[in-house]
């Protein structure tokens, strides 16, 4: 807990993967740090996910295609995308930006702007995990995304020639060579791409714990409550939270799919959506196993080995921000995913829910605040924050430091939405 009324170098609000590789990244660098955050492990989707650290994940939601096949998911005909109707007037300005972006060039463009941070994402795990002592929980293990025929297979062709483009080593992998790597799913996947530069976390809230617990050994405050706003003062920043003002000469707004009300206090508006998924743990029975992440192309589930368990995780729904979860779609792709692998018991009484923080481009939004150039944005990582988180981290750091960030960081600019 933050005591009395000390100043900080840097004041995170978020305690995710994002906020919480900043605050360490800027502790590397000799900064006096505070992280604002309720510290409940399960409201974060960092906690949640299904682990993939992601070599391949260059897309933006906003693709090709997209639009065709919006009629499915308003009509709730498609697994993989859900939508709450009443949420619709509510997320119109979001999704208008994002029909804009489902546009060839700008897809094409977006990957290109993400693959050099996601080349990066795998080795900066590592790199703050061995900080941490957390490299046993990180594995090289590949990643398979199965499809059931060939005609599917066929609609990832322009995905491939642009993986290629950007030297991403892909395997095109038939029935049997999926069977070898992956002999305990069912033998319903006529092809599959395998991610050989992929690897995955054992357990995403362990680990974020142990970056937590990291950065609290480092010196680190953490103040456990929600912030209410950001202000500017004489020499600074200071952030509101829990009756206090607590002020840095830097604030990182690092609040994950909360980040863009915050921002509003200060009068930045960003298209932001939390795309929510839901996940729940399942039994293996003796001898049946799963290496590594595996997506279900038709059936819009992931299956990710956890702890010695499977983690089932849905694709998108999009909904009110504080509407209660409703288990629908993961409910409707167990029996099918039990199809898949032959799990058993449910570990947890009801599945877990979380928000991924989404822009309608697919860019996370990090750069400085256009008119308050000691608020740093960090969010809006939306599908693959897990894995970008470290190298976020790296950038917000650099920022505050005046440094030249470790990567291009343009396409991210907060500008692009006014901020
Ligand atoms: C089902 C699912 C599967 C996913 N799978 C993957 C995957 O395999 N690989 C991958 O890379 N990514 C994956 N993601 C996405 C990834 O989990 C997110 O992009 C990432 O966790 C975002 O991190 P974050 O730190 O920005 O946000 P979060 O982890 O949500 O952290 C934000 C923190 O801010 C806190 N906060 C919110 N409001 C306030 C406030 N007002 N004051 C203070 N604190 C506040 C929250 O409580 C939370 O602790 C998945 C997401 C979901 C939901």
């Amino acid at each position: 807990m933050v005591q009395g009324s000390k100043r900080f170098d840097v004041v995170v609000v978020g305690g995710g993967i994002v906020g919480l590789s900043a605050a360490l990244e800027a502790q590397s660098r000799g900064h006096s740090v505070a992280v604002i955050d309720p510290g409940i492990a399960t409201g974060r989707a960092s906690y949640g996910n299904a682990g993939v650290l992601s070599r391949g994940s260059i897309f933006p939601m906003a693709a090709p295609g997209i639009r065709a096949r919006l009629p499915r998911y308003a009509l709730g005909r498609d697994v993989a995308v859900r939508a709450r109707l009443r949420s619709l007037p509510y997320l119109m300005p979001w999704l208008v930006r994002f029909l804009l972006a489902a546009e060839e060039g700008a897809w094409r463009r977006a990957a290109a702007a993400l693959d050099p941070m996601v080349a990066q994402a795998f080795d900066r795990h590592v790199a703050l995990a061995d900080l941490v002592g957390g490299r046993h929980l990180i594995r090289r293990n590949g990643w398979l995304r199965l499809y059931r025929s060939g005609d599917a297979f066929a609609g990832s062709a322009l995905e491939r020639e642009v993986l290629a483009h950007h030297g991403v080593r892909i395997d095109c992998l038939g029935e049997d060579e999926i069977r070898q790597l992956e002999p305990h799913l069912a033998h319903r996947f006529s092809h599959g791409i395998f991610f050989p530069d992929t690897g995955s976390v054992e357990s995403p809230g362990e680990l974020v714990e142990l970056y937590r617990a990291a950065a609290g050994g480092r010196g680190a405050e953490f103040l456990d409550c929600t912030a209410d706003a950001i202000v500017e003062t004489e020499d600074g920043m200071a952030v509101l939270a829990g009756g206090r003002s607590i002020e840095g000469g830097h604030v990182v707004l690092a609040a994950g799919a909360r980040s863009a009300a915050l921002a509003r206090t200060l009068g930045y508006r960003f298209p932001l959506a939390a795309e929510r998924g839901y996940h729940r743990h399942f039994e293996l029975p003796e001898g049946v196993e799963l290496r590594r992440p595996v997506y279900d192309a038709a059936g819009g589930y992931v299956l990710s080995p956890m702890n010695g368990k499977v983690r089932l995780l849905t694709g998108v729904e999009l909904a009110l921000p504080d509407d209660a979860p409703d288990y629908t779609q993961i409910e409707a792709v167990e029996p099918d995913a039990r199809k898949t692998l032959a799990f058993t018991n449910p570990v947890e009484e009801k599945p877990w829910m979380g928000s991924r923080p989404s822009t309608p481009d697919g860019l996370p939004v990090i750069g400085r605040a256009a008119r308050h150039p000691r608020l740093v944005f960090a969010f809006g990582h939306g599908h693959i924050g897990l894995a970008n988180g470290p190298a976020t981290g790296a950038i917000v750091a650099s920022l505050i430091a005046g440094e030249k960030p470790p990567l291009p960081v343009e396409a991210f600019s907060p500008a692009r939405f006014g901020g």
